[in-house]
């Protein structure tokens, strides 16, 4: 099965590709994650990323696409995948439609106020990645990792001026994508009001409605 996960940041989509990934048992790529490893590693695509990344621009779409087959690619993804933040503009999205047949693309609504509520309190392991909120998805231990004991860190770009920005470049270039899609492939939609659900909540609305749209077997 090959998914999208579509919202805005901030929306939920890591937390729920990630325990949506171990529950089907395939691959979740997060473009953000992966350009936030090269810029850690200040290798030559981090350089080239590091300033769209920090302002909340979009990283040019050829070289988002291009790092993206390359993960297509490999054998992980074979099994089916899914997508977190790709695509965000529509050549993103047609160049996709060249590589992979997507099965279904899992929007995400959320009220602007908890998005906000959400990034500033948002913390993530420096090491595996796992998501934590300072008021709802508290770790066990303040700034520790619950799963690997990595230290947890606040993103540049949850802060407050880039979140601003990162908001507006969602509503100009990647909304209209869900126009783009309406009639290409199965939209499932989720709304998401209430900022202290757990998330296996929101996880086990998303498998229902996949299986209902019989995207997933019952
Ligand atoms: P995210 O972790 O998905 O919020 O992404 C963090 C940042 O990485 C974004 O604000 C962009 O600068 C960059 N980025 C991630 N995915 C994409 C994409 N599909 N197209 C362009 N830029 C991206």
């Amino acid at each position: 099965m090959n998914l999208i996960l579509f919202g805005a940041p901030g929306a939920g989509k890591g937390t729920y590709a990630s325990r949506l990934s171990s529950m089907f048992g395939i691959v979740s790529i997060a473009t953000g994650d992966m350009f936030r490893e090269e810029i850690k590693r200040d290798t030559p695509l981090g350089k080239k990323v590091a300033e769209y990344v920090r302002s909340g621009k979009l990283v040019p779409d050829a070289v988002v696409i291009d790092i993206l087959a390359q993960r297509l690619k490999a054998r992980e993804a074979e099994k089916g995948f899914i997508l977190d933040g790709f695509p965000r503009t529509v050549e993103q999205a047609e160049a996709l439609g060249k590589i992979a047949k997507m099965d279904a693309i899992v929007q995400i609504v959320v009220p602007e106020w908890i998005i906000v509520e959400r990034l500033s309190n948002r913390r993530i392991c420096s090491k595996c990645g796992t998501i934590y909120n300072l008021r709802y998805l508290k770790p066990k231990k303040e700034g520790v990792c619950d799963k690997c004991g990595g230290k947890l860190y606040h993103r540049d770009d949850d802060k407050p001026e880039v979140v601003k920005e990162r908001l507006k470049v969602y509503e100009k270039q990647t909304q209209p994508l869900i126009e783009y899609y309406q009639w290409k492939t199965p939209i499932i939609k989720i709304e998401n009001n209430e900022i202290d659900a757990p998330p296996e909540k929101t996880v086990d609305k998303i498998v229902e409605k996949l299986k209902r749209a019989k995207i997933l077997k019952a």
